[in-house]
């Protein structure tokens, strides 16, 4: 049956460029799930907050979707707590504009914390019943950073209980999410429906290592890490700069081999510095290591380059301290790039150790210098991985999604929320 479907995306534009402040997985996440719906003949509009000058109010985005941007405060790139106080706005601006044209919704599938909130009002403005997903939990992020560098926590905290109380349903990326989701926010887990997120095969594939590295001008002989993702302390590319400094100090003949390259990290049109923050405070720790020779920051790319980068990898490492599902590493496998991650979130359902890549324990520098070490050494254990990785990538699509996603729409349209947990 045809749904009409209300997305809200509040600070992630499925149309953004990726790979900069606040834009990665969830704008992915959001822009293929309204693609695949879309293509199943749902309607859906994806509102989200209008950030670029240059972008028109209203965008297609596939078969029977659209990208309708709302003008909620100033444009540009705002931290989200600035987003944060201009919600009310937002979710005025988008009734105003939904109601005039008097149009109407079956379901409602926030995304995201911020988007939590406006899909409050909406439900009961509009009697219809909501789907969210959180893709972070704020008290799993609190868990492993040392401070709140948001400034967001008790807010969040606060809005993301009362989501999960209200909500018709929570979508969890991973059964390592719902468990967290019952541990820390008391779900209910019949709730709760595990669905994992998918890769585009037609995007992420296998394309000969020695041709990727024509393409992009690399050095045949070189040993190639890989690190893609937004640029932000919650990823772990300092752990992943110490792994290195490490693995050169344990094998110095490395040094004139190998070479990081760390893709993401774009600012915004509107910015006046010439890098985030971030990543010059990384350069400081590249250069306490004297790596500079090794390490490269490249930008952002898109995702039709960055599968000629995930190619011409020898590995690609995804430290991250935490991740809700981890696509960078789904997508380094689909290009048959063997991956060495973190044993957090999502990343432990996504790679199999010892079959499709490593896992190690976050924020455990020396564990992930051994690990590096033993698939840049290892040709035989590199080749293992890299067909594992490939064969395991192939079960994650987001016709399957799509799949999951619309049952669940279906279920909860007709009140069997009892079997909502798949
Ligand atoms: N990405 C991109 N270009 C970049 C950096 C990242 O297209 O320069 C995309 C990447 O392909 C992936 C997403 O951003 O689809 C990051 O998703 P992930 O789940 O790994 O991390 P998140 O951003 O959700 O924390």
């Amino acid at each position: 049956m045809t749904r009409r479907i209300a997305m809200l995306s509040v600070h992630a534009c499925p149309l953004a460029k990726l790979g900069g402040r606040d834009s990665g997985g969830m704008n992915v996440y959001v822009r293929e799930l309204a693609r695949d719906l879309g293509a199943r003949g749902h309607r859906v509009d994806v509102f989200t907050r209008w950030r670029e000058k240059d972008d028109p109010r209203i965008q297609p985005l596939g078969p029977n979707g659209r990208v309708i941007h709302i003008q909620s405060g100033p444009l540009g790139y705002w931290p989200k707590m600035a987003v944060f106080e201009h919600l009310d706005e937002f979710t005025e601006k988008l009734i105003a504009e939904v109601e005039q044209e008097q149009r109407s919704y079956d379901v409602i599938h926030a995304h995201y914390w911020l988007s939590a909130k406006v899909a409050r009002t909406l439900e009961e403005r509009w009697r219809v019943p909501v789907v969210q997903m959180f893709h972070t939990l704020g008290l799993v992020k609190r868990e492993v950073m040392d401070e709140d560098i948001d400034g967001e926590s008790d807010i969040r905290t606060e809005i993301e209980r009362e989501s999960v109380r209200k909500s018709a349903a929570i979508v969890a990326a991973s059964h390592i999410e719902l468990g967290e989701l019952r541990r820390l926010y008391r779900a209910d887990p019949a709730k709760v429906a595990v669905i994992p997120c998918g890769v585009d095969p037609n995007v992420f594939h296998p394309i000969r290592q020695a041709d990727a590295r024509e393409l992009l001008g690399r050095d045949q002989c070189e040993r190639l890490i890989l690190f893609v993702g937004r640029i932000e302390q919650i990823k772990g590319i300092d752990v992943l700069l110490r792994a290195l400094a490490l693995l050169f100090f344990r094998h110095p003949d490395l040094r004139k081999e190998v070479c990081l390259l760390v893709v993401g990290g774009a600012l915004d049109p509107g910015d006046d510095a010439p890098e985030t923050e971030k990543i010059v405070e990384l350069r400081r720790l590249v250069h306490e290591h004297r790596m500079e020779a090794n390490v490269a920051f490249v930008g952002s790319r898109d995702q039709e380059q960055l599968a000629l980068y995930y190619a011409a990898a020898d590995l690609c490492a995804v430290p991250s301290l935490t991740e809700s599902f981890g696509l960078v590493a789904l997508e380094a496998m689909a290009c048959g790039t063997p991956v060495v991650g973190t044993r957090v979130g999502g990343l432990q359902t996504v790679i199999a150790d010892g079959e499709s890549g490593l896992l190690v324990p976050a924020g455990d520098y020396q564990a992930l210098a051994d690990a590096i070490a033993r698939v840049l050494t290892d040709a035989r254990l590199r080749m293992h991985l890299a067909h594992g990785a490939r064969e395991r990538a192939e079960r994650f699509t987001w016709h399957h999604v799509g799949d999951l996603v619309s049952d669940l729409y279906e279920r909860i349209l007709a009140g069997r929320a009892e079997e909502i947990r798949a």
